[in-house]
């Protein structure tokens, strides 16, 4: 159990849209510098300064009220090595405070509790009997104190994500697989729990965490596609997620890949739900051989030499690899990152995925980076926590 000799007192959180009485430039930087600190600390003001475009004395400004409060404390004096005497490095102290995260499906509720670096501390599962926001909202204040209690924590902010569309003000417009529409998650949990909470679309969780946790430690651009029970896709840019209206109605999901493939659900020939989703995946196999195969079977009868498996893998493989050259292609950017449980797919297929991937690239850009996140399912409620992380740790 985790004892806390002291816990710095945080600063009001504020809800996305609260903050507009102070000009948003200052609060941006504030951010900034704080995630800087939390994702590259201990780093000096020196550094800081050169990847902020600031002076030494306007980053010690901006950094003053970060370490009254305690979110952030100096080290030990260190030499830099560039300003010729010893200096104290900035760092986010790990037990500034911890956050639960939950990912919602259609019939569980998946919970991690983290520190505020999003490494996971403990996690629980909770089936989830029936689908009313009455029962999610029960479900998740339960994991919550369960998953503080088992790590000996006081939680101080909840991050929940779902698939659909979660509205700004943390109303969830539309969620197909829970049959909500406007349901207003984030204020029924923040009166039972009295806690801070954010809702966010699943995807766009999981692309936040790679922002500050992952991919984004060394890129300030770069991707994210996801292969589970259906195919995601989000973006980063200039270190900022990418959240428009249409985030959440998973318009990656129905992208033209294979114009031989299998029908989707919506009819479409071959796009990326039909041939990289997991249920398709199954469904194509189990129909081939007249049996139901799950995924983990599908890739091991494929690794035997089976060929229905086989060349549905292969045909899924190639279509990775297409995908991901159109996401660079068209975005610009040239790392990807790969989640979800479907990404078993690139570690079985690499050199077909790579031969895809190359084959739809101009020989003169960039080389293209894949970095394949964690395939374990808590990465979603790990992007939960990371949301509600960014959104309730720092913004003033
Ligand atoms: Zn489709």
């Amino acid at each position: 159990m985790n004892t806390v000799a002291h816990t710095p007192s945080l600063p009001a959180p504020s809800r996305p849209g609260e903050n507009r009485g102070q000009p948003e430039a200052l609060a941006e930087s504030a951010l900034e510098l704080a995630r800087l600190v939390l994702v590259r600390g201990p780093i000096s003001r020196g550094e800081l300064a050169r990847e902020m475009k600031l002076s030494i004395a306007s980053l010690t400004r901006l950094g003053k009220p970060l370490l009254d409060s305690g979110l952030l404390i100096e080290g030990p004096l260190v030499a830099d090595g560039t300003v010729g005497r010893p200096v104290r490095l900035l760092d986010v102290p790990n037990n500034a405070a911890w956050f639960v995260g939950v990912k919602v499906t259609g019939d569980s509720l998946q919970a991690v509790v983290t520190d505020i670096r999003a490494t996971i501390l403990a996690e629980a599962v909770l089936p989830l009997p029936e689908k009313s926001s009455a029962a999610v909202v029960a479900g998740i204040a339960q994991l919550t104190e369960q998953l503080g209690a088992q790590a000996g924590v006081a939680v101080a902010g909840v991050g929940v994500s779902l698939g659909g569309q979660v509205r700004p003000d943390g109303v969830v417009h539309r969620a197909p697989f829970l049959d909500w529409k406007n349901v207003p998650l984030q204020s029924l949990l923040q009166d039972w729990l009295g806690l801070p909470v954010v809702v966010e679309n699943d995807v766009t969780a999981l692309v936040a965490a790679e922002q500050w946790f992952g991919a984004g430690r060394e890129v300030p651009d770069f991707a994210v596609i996801t292969v589970g029970a259906g195919v995601g896709y989000g973006l980063t840019i200039r270190n900022h997620v990418i959240r428009t209206v249409d985030t959440g109605l998973g318009l990656g999901g129905h992208f033209p890949l294979d114009p031989n493939g299998p029908l989707c659900a919506e009819g479409h020939r071959g796009c990326s739900t039909a041939m990289l989703s997991i249920p398709s995946i199954c469904l194509q196999i189990s129909a081939a051989l007249g049996r139901p195969v799950d995924y983990g079977q599908a890739l091991d009868l494929a690794a035997e030499g089976n060929r229905a498996a086989a060349a549905v893998l292969e045909a899924a493989a190639k279509s990775l690899g297409i995908l991901i050259a159109a996401a660079t292609n068209l975005t610009m950017v040239n790392t990807v990152v790969l989640g979800g449980e479907g990404v078993a797919l690139f570690a079985a297929k690499e050199a077909t995925v790579l031969a895809a991937l190359a084959a739809g690239r101009d020989p003169e850009a960039a080389p293209v980076k894949v970095r394949v996140a964690s395939a374990d399912f808590t990465e979603w409620a790990r992007g939960a926590a990371a949301v509600a992380i960014q959104a309730q740790a720092f913004i003033r």
